[in-house]
């Protein structure tokens, strides 16, 4: 393919405009490039969704927020603050587990799609020329990429996939995502109903006997409930009927006291991919996968977004460092990542270990040394 005077030229294409392709961005346009930051979702207005999960900022994500600039704006936000998260695990007892003492302040329980719209309307405000298109093929061309959006021909001499677990655009030049597991999250928005009158501002997990519920009130009022569990449970015991699903709700201690007793009749279920996978590599020559795209984590470790942040920022660095002639830089991104993967791995297990109270396929799973595998056909981000 022949350049054309019509292409349009840019020094990065960004796929995704979730945490990661914003702050990837953010970071790029300080070192002086030029970005394209594409996403049929965020940049189109008409298809923003009304809710996403993932919802609690830990407070280690503010200095980030901070030095892409946007703390101001997110802190205007219609979120709230976060004091802590609750957990019953490995045992019936509430433990506390307080951002009291954290130097970096409290966390916040976040609206989610206000956050993700703040963070990619900084980009763009920033100087990212915004496109409302999906990347699907793109093209290595001598030193530099190609690729249609829409109707456009975009030349960029880098690539960055932050297309969420799916790592869409990675696995096109080549990278395979490897899944751990196959974890599924069965999520509900519940009106406030007979909920405590003083909303609490904490985060909540209570372990079940096939996988986890979590609670969490949302700035609107309203709570998130969800189970975590696998997809082959779900099918197994129709914990998608939300009849059966409000049965383990109910059957739960802390988290049903929480939540209330809106009418059952109001569940409206979402199943969301959760499973925990990587992509290797996570970067190679003119291209790197930042975010979920390059590592992502079980929930259960409340560190997505916060991850999300700190790849993209990284991978701008190493981007940087390549153009300016530091050949190593994408590589050394690339080991770093599959480092912090290799760390979260671990501290999942020692995690799970902690439960020892169910013996159902669930927990025996995460139990093992070295965890069952199920990377097999069935659901999985992208799968
Ligand atoms: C059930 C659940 C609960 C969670 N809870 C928490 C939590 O409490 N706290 C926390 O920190 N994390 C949590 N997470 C994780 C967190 O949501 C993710 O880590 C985070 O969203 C990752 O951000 P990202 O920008 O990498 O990807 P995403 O947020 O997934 O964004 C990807 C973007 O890419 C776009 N896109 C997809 N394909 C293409 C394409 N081909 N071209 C262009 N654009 C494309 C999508 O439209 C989307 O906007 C949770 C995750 C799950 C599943």
């Amino acid at each position: 393919m022949t350049p054309s005077a019509d292409d349009t030229v840019c020094d990065v294409v960004i796929a995704g405009g979730g945490p990661a392709g914003s702050a990837t961005a953010l970071t790029l346009l300080r070192q002086g490039a030029s970005v394209v930051l594409t996403d049929p979702v965020a940049a189109d207005p008409g298809r923003r969704p009304e809710w996403k999960l993932g919802e609690s900022l830990a407070p280690r994500a503010r200095p980030l927020l901070e030095r892409l600039g946007v703390i101001g704006r997110v802190a205007r936000g219609p979120h709230t603050p976060c004091f802590g998260n609750q957990s019953s695990w490995g045992g019936t007892v509430l433990t506390d587990d307080a951002f009291l003492y954290d130097p970096h302040g409290v966390g916040w329980h976040l609206d989610r799609a206000h956050f993700d719209r703040t963070l990619f309307q900084a980009a763009c405000a920033a100087g990212a020329g915004r496109r409302a298109h999906s990347v699907r093929a793109v093209r290595r061309v001598r030193d530099h990429w190609r690729l249609m959006l829409g109707g456009e021909t975009i030349r960029a001499r880098y690539l960055v996939d932050a297309t969420g677990a799916g790592a869409g655009v990675a696995r096109r030049v080549g990278a395979a995502v490897q899944r751990e597991d196959r974890l599924i999250a069965l999520a509900a928005r519940l009106p406030p109903g007979g909920a405590p009158q003083q909303p609490s501002r904490t985060s909540l997990v209570e372990s079940a006997a096939h996988g986890w519920w979590y609670a969490a009130p949302l700035p609107d009022g309203t709570s998130l409930a969800m189970l975590m569990t696998d997809a082959d449970l779900v099918a197994e015991h129709a914990l998608h009927r939300p009849r059966n699903w409000w049965a383990g709700l109910m059957a739960t201690t802390h988290v049903r006291a929480r939540v209330g007793h809106p009418d059952p009749a109001m569940v409206r279920l979402r199943i969301v991919r959760a499973a925990t996978a990587h992509t290797l590599p996570a970067a190679g020559p003119g291209w790197a996968a930042v975010g979920d795209a390059a590592t992502a984590a079980d929930p259960i470790a409340g560190r997505g977004i916060l991850t999300a942040l700190a790849t993209g920022v990284t991978a701008a660095q190493a981007v940087g460092a390549d153009a300016a002639g530091d050949r190593g830089a994408l590589g050394r991104y690339a080991e770093r990542v599959l480092a912090i993967h290799t760390e979260y791995l671990h501290a999942r297990a020692v995690c799970y270990r902690a439960e020892d109270r169910w013996n159902t396929r669930f927990w025996i799973r995460r139990r093992s040394p070295s965890p069952e595998r199920a990377d097999g056909p069935g659901p999985g981000p992208g799968g």
